[in-house]
């Protein structure tokens, strides 16, 4: 029987590598919902609706009509890439300047709420692993199978300056520690779905474990 997992947790603990292998293994589709939030970003930030970290709410709120998000499966790469309006932004919404701004436009509800039926209706057939913040909480309160995970804030920088370094990033870790702590508190902090661990949700530290080991455990939750 097809099932929702949802993955929820901090930034960079390694949730859409661990969501993307466990699509592949059960032939599920993987959704991130991350990626979700950073194209609205970007699209904001193209409009110059944010300036000096502080965002044009109302006009905004009056464009959502015109953004169009589609994920669209690249077989070569093995998972869907983002597309904004058309346009594969796959790349672009993954540099620092929007994650500097992500967690702000994240807080907003019209943004949230489009975002939230868009993922609720992908949820309408089973079969799917979707990772993000309030997944387990408030997109599927009702899915099968919950992981939250965590690891400590140095790791997760690590993890986060390598990926950024491979894209050719110039980067500095510091900055990215800096980044990674700062959504963490505005995520965990929001007035609208925190950040925080369903009840019933699995908690993982993906500190010391290797993802070979964490893979193992979680997909035996999936059979069970
Ligand atoms: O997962 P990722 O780090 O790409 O998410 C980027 C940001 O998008 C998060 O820091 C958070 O502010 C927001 N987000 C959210 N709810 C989700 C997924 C992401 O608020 N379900």
């Amino acid at each position: 029987k097809k099932i929702i997992i949802a993955i929820d947790g901090f930034s960079s603990t390694g949730k859409s590598t661990l969501a993307k292998q466990l699509a592949k293994k059960l032939h599920y589709v993987y959704v991130d919902t991350g990626a979700m939030y950073r194209a609205i970003t970007l699209f904001a930030m193209r409009q110059g609706f944010i300036a000096d970290d502080e965002i044009d709410e109302i006009s905004l709120t009056e464009s959502l009509g015109e953004i169009e998000l589609k994920f669209i499966f690249n077989e070569d790469l093995g998972f869907a890439e983002m597309f904004l309006n058309d346009e594969n932004v796959e790349k672009e919404i993954r540099t620092m300047s929007v994650s500097k701004n992500v967690s702000q436009v994240a807080v907003l509800e019209a943004v949230r709420k489009k975002l939230v039926s868009m993922q609720q209706a992908m949820g309408v057939e089973k079969g799917i692993v979707m990772d993000g913040r309030d997944i387990g909480t408030v997109v599927f309160p009702e899915a099968e199978l919950k992981i939250f995970m965590t690891a400590s804030p140095e790791k997760r920088a690590v993890r986060r300056y390598k990926e950024l370094l491979d894209r050719g990033e110039d980067v500095k870790y510091v900055d990215i520690l800096e980044n990674v702590q700062k959504r963490d508190f505005i995520d965990s902090n929001r007035a609208i779905s925190p950040l925080k661990r369903a009840d019933d949700a699995i908690e993982f530290d993906n500190s010391d474990l290797g993802l070979e080991d964490q893979f193992q455990r979680i997909y035996e939750h999936s059979l069970r």
